[in-house]
């Protein structure tokens, strides 16, 4: 993974670029009145990824959202390559500016690598545009939390952007978070009028060429009706099942999704190739195959 915390750093870091308190206990309650009416709005519209772990990471519409508060806004600068040693490019860097009254008052950087998760099952240019694209969403988000991790951190979340988080240390989001699909290594967001939990599957696209969606509860609904097959089908300990079932509803989408698997690995190996095997009929095939 190539995504770096290049600069933590701020840049020109003037005072007058909050709303001036003399008095520092009123700058403290105004943090606070600032953090509180930032977690209500980012809770109400989930503008965050849980990990396992019971910490939040603002996705990057929250710190878009922070920065508006505080009448900031960010510029992102033009991407450029990264290239390794035969020239070839790598990735993309991009750095970006947060002004505050035509004044600078952060600078992020920040890479993305083609192999980062947002260019995974593209292809060509395609992939190169997701990187520049990504790398400039990156860069603005991280000239904001350069400046404004503290109201992130009073509100309870982490300073870090859940983007980072989940190239970083993708692991942290696959233990047990309750929205984070498995199969994608993607979180499950609300999207569309419903607000129902999905993702974009990256790299595909549908008949009439729109995005293709994975939504939470259909998979976890698909995880339920495999894991009843395979109860069903007694090839298992009873008491393994059993013990399963019990836990199931409590398990996250991730523990299903390895549970069913391991059901569904060949607890032995076969003896015999699989041409001598005799079918009775096509239905007992499929339940062999299940
Ligand atoms: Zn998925």
């Amino acid at each position: 993974m190539t995504l770096a915390r290049q600069d933590e750093g701020q840049i020109d870091v003037r005072q007058d670029n909050l709303p001036v308190y003399d008095n520092p206990s009123e700058v403290v309650k105004r943090s606070s009145q600032w953090a509180s009416a930032l977690m209500a709005a980012v809770e109400k519209q989930e503008m965050f990824a849980n990990t396992g772990n019971g910490k939040k990471y603002l996705e990057v519409e929250a710190w878009l959202f922070l920065a508006e508060f505080a009448g900031a806004y960010s510029i992102a600068q033009e991407p450029t390559p990264i290239e390794n040693k035969d020239g070839e490019i790598t990735g993309y860097k991009c750095v970006a500016v947060l002004y505050q009254n035509n004044n600078i008052i952060s600078q992020g950087t920040m890479t993305c690598g083609l192999d980062a998760f947002p260019c995974r099952g593209k292809q060509g240019s395609e992939k190169d545009k997701a990187a520049m694209s990504s790398a400039q969403t990156w860069a603005i988000s991280k000239s904001i939390q350069n400046k404004y991790r503290y109201v992130a951190k009073l509100a309870g979340f982490e300073g870090a952007s859940a983007d980072e988080m989940r190239n970083n240390e993708g692991a942290m989001f696959s233990g047990n978070s309750a929205d984070f699909c498995p199969v994608h290594d993607l979180s499950w967001r609300p999207a569309g009028k419903t607000k129902e939990l999905m993702h974009i599957v990256e790299g595909e696209k549908g008949a009439r060429g729109g995005n293709v969606w994975c939504k939470k509860e259909e998979f976890v609904g698909s995880l339920l009706d495999q894991m009843t097959v395979i109860a069903k089908s007694g090839t298992h300990d009873a008491d393994v099942i059993a013990n399963t079932s019990k836990r199931w509803n409590s398990m996250s989408p991730a523990e299903k999704f390895e549970a069913v698997q391991s059901f569904q690995q060949p607890t032995e190996a076969p003896e015999e190739p699989e041409d001598n095997i005799e079918y009775e009929d096509e239905n007992e095939i499929i339940e062999a195959v299940v």
